[in-house]
């Protein structure tokens, strides 16, 4: 879908998927997921290569610039070879592009986006605690703590995607205890992961292998005060509104999935044969075919409201909250229906579609669940909180 695209996002749109398919196909993908112990240091040079970690940062930082639609475009041609390891590039975009270049003071963003934007540096994510993915604030036990010119952190992070190989930890801490709401007094950081006290450790999962994730000890870690990202104590009202960003990037990955799946099942339903004819001559198999064409569709037109809707400022967090549920959801039943339609081979390592399925099942999950993202639209229509 290409309408209503300037001729810019266009060319972009037609540069990404060039580039995917011949610099990162999904048969190398497939190689470099299976790879727990190493991190695909090469993929993350393509993306470098292809002046990706630039997207989304401005031109005077190094950046190449490109507001929703194209990191979109981006993250969706990305997703639809590599699946979930297309958070190889999100990851930093994430934690880094969008923390810096949005609360960052210049000093900072003179400091790190130029990095970024040139590929020399990566950051993770460390939201969750052992104690709370769901339940975040309530859960949240890390403590930064004041100390002469800066702070001392304690406390555990898990799941923290490439903490083990990344420069930077965007990482979210109590600094105050003694306040009536669990949102509030609470703090974002910039942590160097070679601070002394960061202890990162890889868990073994079930997708995305090789992009690893991880459980962080933090003992007495001492971060100084240039490395507090914004204002101590009201990080949490800060980052709300990246959360419709976050969700309209997470569907543009699980639509990118969809793209992966329908091509690879369309290709073999058109080859395999069964009782002498190929099997896409069966109803049963067009019907799954179909079905994927539909929630390709739904998703697309969706996601595309959203970011449009975005761009002008109008966007509800009902919308986007919907669009991560219907893209995800979707997204994993279209990979389990390729399965299916590959029979045995959809369950080979050989081929892509068990991949997708995995990938896609993180984000019924992560980054918040479906189900708390049905409590908030129930709340925001106005019901009460249900926990
Ligand atoms: C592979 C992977 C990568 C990840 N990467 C990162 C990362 O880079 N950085 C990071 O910070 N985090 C990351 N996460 C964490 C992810 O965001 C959390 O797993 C997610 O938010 C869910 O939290 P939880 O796992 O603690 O589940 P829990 O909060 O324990 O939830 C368990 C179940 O209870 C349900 N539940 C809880 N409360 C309610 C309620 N009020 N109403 C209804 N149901 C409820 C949940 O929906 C879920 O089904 C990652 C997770 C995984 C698995």
């Amino acid at each position: 879908m290409t309408d209503g695209f300037t001729e810019e996002q266009i060319a972009f749109k037609e540069m990404v998927h060039r580039f995917v398919e011949s610099e990162i196909p999904k048969a190398w993908a497939r190689e470099l997921e299976k790879d727990e112990d190493h991190y695909p240091f090469a993929l993350w040079d393509k993306f470098t290569q292809g002046g990706f970690h630039g997207i989304g940062i401005d031109e005077e930082f190094g950046g190449q610039g490109g507001d929703i639609i194209f990191q979109m475009i981006l993250a969706r041609e990305l997703a639809r070879s590599l699946g979930g390891l297309a958070w190889i590039w999100g990851i930093t975009s994430f934690a880094g592009v969008k923390s810096i270049g949005l609360y960052g003071t210049p000093e900072q963003k003179q400091r790190y986006l130029p990095k970024i934007a040139a590929g020399e540096l990566r950051a993770a994510i460390a939201f969750t605690e052992p104690s709370g993915g769901t339940d975040l604030l309530g859960g949240m036990r890390t403590t930064a703590v004041r100390a002469d010119g800066g702070w001392r952190i304690n406390g555990e992070k898990i799941w923290s995607s490439s903490a083990h190989v990344a420069d930077y930890l965007l990482l979210i801490a109590r600094t105050d205890k003694n306040v009536t709401k669990s949102y509030e007094g609470v703090s974002l950081f910039w942590v160097p992961t070679a601070s002394k006290g960061v202890t990162i450790t890889p868990l073994p999962k079930l997708g995305m292998r090789s992009m690893g994730s991880c459980s962080i000890h933090l003992d007495d870690v001492f971060v100084s005060d240039d490395l507090l990202l914004g204002e101590a104590d009201k990080c949490w009202r800060m980052l709300l509104p990246t959360l419709n960003n976050e969700r309209i990037m997470v569907s543009a990955f699980c639509l990118g999935v969809i793209d992966g799946v329908l091509e690879d099942a369309l290709d073999y339903a058109k080859q395999r044969k069964a009782f002498g004819r190929t099997i896409g001559e069966f109803q049963a198999i067009q019907h799954k075919i179909a079905d994927m064409r539909i929630a390709q569709y739904q998703v697309e037109t969706m996601m595309f409201d959203c970011a449009r809707k975005m761009q002008r400022g109008v966007v509800s967090n009902i919308e986007t909250t919907a669009l991560k549920i219907v893209a995800s959801e979707l997204a994993n039943a279209v990979a389990d229906s390729g399965i299916q339609v590959l029979g045995g081979m959809g369950y080979s390592a050989e081929t892509d579609m068990q991949r997708y399925w995995r990938d896609s099942r993180l984000w019924r999950i992560g980054p918040i669940t479906n189900e708390m993202a049905r409590n908030s639209i129930a709340e925001m229509l106005g019901l009460p909180r249900s926990f």
